[in-house]
């Protein structure tokens, strides 16, 4: 469990206790739409569990749940934005983390966009 003890947005979100345009769930991840989108597809895909703070900690604790993430962040392109992404991990605050449940940042352009730098 992370520092605190009360449950992530994300584990809110898991628990339907916030609302979220979900794109994607089985048992151990959900995908869902940024609530402040920075490209014209942004998605999150979150595992359930928030036993990880950040990437780091995933990848050494779990690296078939880090590698299923990917996976499923290339099915959600696959049908979101034509197969094209950009992964993102924010790690730490000076990244601009502020949801310490780790997740992957999926971002896509659209017919006719590309992504800007
Ligand atoms: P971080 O900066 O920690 O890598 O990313 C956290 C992301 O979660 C941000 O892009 C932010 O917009 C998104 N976010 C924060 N709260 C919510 C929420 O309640 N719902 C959704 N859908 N996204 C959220």
């Amino acid at each position: 469990m992370p520092d605190s003890a009360e449950p992530s947005i994300f584990t809110r979100i898991v628990a339907r206790e916030i609302p979220a345009d979900i794109v994607f769930e089985n048992d151990t991840i959900i995908a869902f739409r940024d609530i402040n989108p920075q490209a014209p597809v942004h998605l999150l895909v979150v595992p359930k569990t928030e036993e990880y703070r950040n990437v780091s900690e995933l990848a050494e604790g779990d690296p078939a749940l880090l590698a299923e993430i990917v996976a499923t962040a290339k099915r959600l392109a696959d049908e979101h934005c034509g197969g094209d992404f950009r992964l993102i991990f924010n790690e730490g605050e000076t990244t601009g983390q502020t949801v310490f449940h780790v997740h992957a940042h999926v971002l896509g352009a659209t017919q006719g966009d590309t992504l800007a730098e």
